[in-house]
């Protein structure tokens, strides 16, 4: 039984002004979590709740809510705690009604352009996250190659290896892996990066404007986001075309596009088997063939 009172009490001490939990609202449509709305009108707040072990990623999720936000650029939910209660961990947050019925994508491609401007001059962030519920770690670095062919390509490498998809997956990964500086060669800088930037992760609050949430965020090359948009669709109208007028990409996008891609769809793989092996395996396939 979740200590609903209790969980109003720590929103009462992060936020200094008295709130009343009122009936919990569930919410549906999240992936790892459940999710409820407390208290009411202008004073609701979206809490997420998960076994208590799970502490660091909603301080994670937290962290890259308040990151995102300091840039002034899209909308992202304000943080507001996180804590263990019980058996339970939890991450209040603003809530924001996401019913607008027309989203303005071409605010969401240029807003998030925006965020992209956010820069560092190392790759990684200061903190591990996860990408749905897998370990990302995120330990800084001065090279982008490296970042990407260990910390995400080679991560999720290991994963499968261990979840028993051995073989030709892993003999093809590894060859791409000692030629990824052959495909990334157009030097990015280190963006903010939402990180886990699928349609399910946008919403649109009234009057169209957009909003972004469930972060997994860190500093790379902002065409991973962009990648990502395009993987399950839902971006769609003014979105590319906004972004791309606010910031537009270097050539060669459409092959580092599915690089990217693959480190999701190894994700995915890793959580859910089945089909992504085969999908990984011919998206391995086609970037070895661009290195020749
Ligand atoms: P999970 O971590 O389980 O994937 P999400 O963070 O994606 O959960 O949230 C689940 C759903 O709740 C989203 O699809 C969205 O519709 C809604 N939601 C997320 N954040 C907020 C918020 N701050 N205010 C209101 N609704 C939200």
């Amino acid at each position: 039984m979740t200590n609903w009172q209790a969980i109003a009490e720590r929103i009462s001490a992060a936020s200094g002004r008295a709130f009343a939990p009122g009936r919990p609202q569930p919410i549906g449509g999240g992936c790892i979590n459940q999710a409820v709305v407390l208290g009411a009108g202008e004073q609701r707040v979206f809490v997420k709740l998960n076994s208590a072990d799970l502490l660091a990623m909603f301080e994670a999720e937290a962290a890259g809510l308040a990151e995102m936000a300091a840039t002034n650029s899209i909308r992202v939910p304000v943080p507001i705690c996180t804590g263990r209660i019980g058996q339970q961990a939890f991450i209040a947050m603003e809530h924001i009604d996401l019913g607008g019925a027309r989203g303005d994508t071409a605010a969401a491609g240029r807003q998030l352009a925006a965020m992209h401007r956010t820069t560092r001059e190392r790759f990684g962030w200061d903190r591990d996250n996860t990408i749905g519920s897998t370990p990302q770690p995120n330990a800084e670095r001065d090279d982008w190659v490296a970042f990407w062919a260990e910390q995400r390509l080679g991560f999720q490498l290991g994963l499968a290896a261990r979840n028993g998809y051995r073989g030709r997956l892993q003999q093809r990964g590894e060859r791409l892996r000692q030629g990824l500086a052959g495909l990334l060669d157009h030097a990015p800088s280190a963006s903010l990066l939402h990180g886990d930037l699928w349609g399910g992760n946008l919403g649109y609050a009234e009057g169209g404007q957009p909003v972004i949430f469930d972060p997994a965020c860190y500093y790379g090359d902002r065409e991973a986001d962009l990648a990502m948009t395009e993987l399950f669709g839902g971006f769609g109208g003014q979105f590319r075309a906004a972004y791309e007028e606010a910031w537009p990409l270097a050539p060669g996008y459409p092959v580092r596009k599915r690089l990217y891609n693959l480190y999701h769809i190894l994700n995915h793989l890793n959580l859910f088997g089945g089909g992504y092996l085969r999908q990984a395996e011919t998206m391995i396939d086609q970037l070895l063939s661009e290195l020749g």
